[in-house]
């Protein structure tokens, strides 16, 4: 059987061709966006922060600042890919430091109680192996004071989500519903930090919503298990898709740049030479960067 994620479920919602593509296909891209590298890198650091907290070290601003920044400069390729093209590499290692340093001073000295750092769940939905989710927490906290348990997930894209949008965010839902069956029936507060807004969003759900969750993604997994067609879907999101450059959709767009590549076209073309490149856009709106481990785990 199968083992599903929050990410791999949303990428069926998404687009079912990308879905195939890299689940079914299992094409594997090593291409990443610049988001994902900055959200990947920012989670390393505040991964780091609280496991020298649990060992209890309280890292100054400064090694803090160190850790992200070597981190960056190990792990960074020349081949990650910047879509929106007014900004540059610097502008988002410097966004990381802005978060970092924001997040810093909001919550040190860190003394919230962490029981873990990337916890790996498994939730078995149906009890029959059929319906398995995956995940991880980015940290979870024991609220000493309350006796509640709190799911904290970091969050690095610009824009702040609605109130509704967190009212059905499925993510942290399904891993309240892990975290219940190991801790018992604990009061479980989901807590979002939007690190570019050093703000911290936090709700909860009740047992009857989460009954509604388990059938709605049964549902859902049942539909996946089910389905033959996998047509793509063109969207915003495109512009971040690793599969943009063999996308049926944008094979006129492939063979319209080799024309003009081949006869020299889009020499002093500006706007044409970003038309050619398939992972640029102006566009503000960008995909939420999604836990990179999961990630990671769904293609590979
Ligand atoms: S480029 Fe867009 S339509 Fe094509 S596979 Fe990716 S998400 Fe789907």
């Amino acid at each position: 059987m199968a083992i599903y994620s929050h990410s791999k479920l949303s990428t069926f919602e998404q687009c079912r061709l990308r879905y195939k593509y890299r689940h079914i296909d299992k094409i594997k891209v090593i291409e990443t966006t610049i988001e994902a590298f900055l959200g990947k890198t920012v989670h390393n650091t505040l991964e780091w922060l609280y496991i020298q907290v649990k060992q209890n070290k309280l890292p100054t601003i400064d090694e803090l600042i160190n850790y992200y920044s070597n981190n960056w400069t190990e792990n960074y390729k020349d081949s990650i890919k910047i879509v929106k093209q007014n900004f540059t590499t610097k502008d988002y290692f410097n966004k990381g430091i802005k978060f970092i340093i924001d997040y810093y001073f909001k919550h040190k000295p860190f003394n919230d109680n962490t029981l873990e750092v990337e916890k790996k769940i498994i939730i078995d939905l149906n009890k029959d192996g059929k319906y398995k989710i995956q995940g991880y927490i980015d940290r979870l906290v024991h609220d000493l004071e309350k006796d509640q348990l709190e799911i904290h997930d970091y969050k690095t894209a610009n824009s702040l989500p609605t109130k509704e949008k967190i009212e059905k965010d499925r993510q942290l839902a399904l891993y309240s519903i892990a975290i219940k069956e190991l801790f018992g029936n604990k009061k479980i507060i989901l807590i979002w930090h939007y690190l570019a807004h050093n703000q911290k969003i936090v709700s909860q759900r009740t047992n009857k919503q989460l009954e509604e969750l388990k059938k709605e993604i049964t549902e859902l997994i049942d539909e996946i298990e089910s389905t033959t067609k996998f047509p793509p879907n063109k969207t915003i999101l495109c512009n971040w898709c690793e599969y943009k450059s063999i996308c049926p959709l944008f094979a006129h767009q492939r063979k319209l740049c080799e024309f003009q590549n081949k006869n020299n076209l889009n020499q002093e073309n500006s706007q044409t030479k970003e038309n050619c490149n398939l992972n640029n856009s102006n566009q503000e709106q960008e995909p939420e960067i999604k836990n990179n481990k999961e990630e990671m785990l769904d293609i590979w």
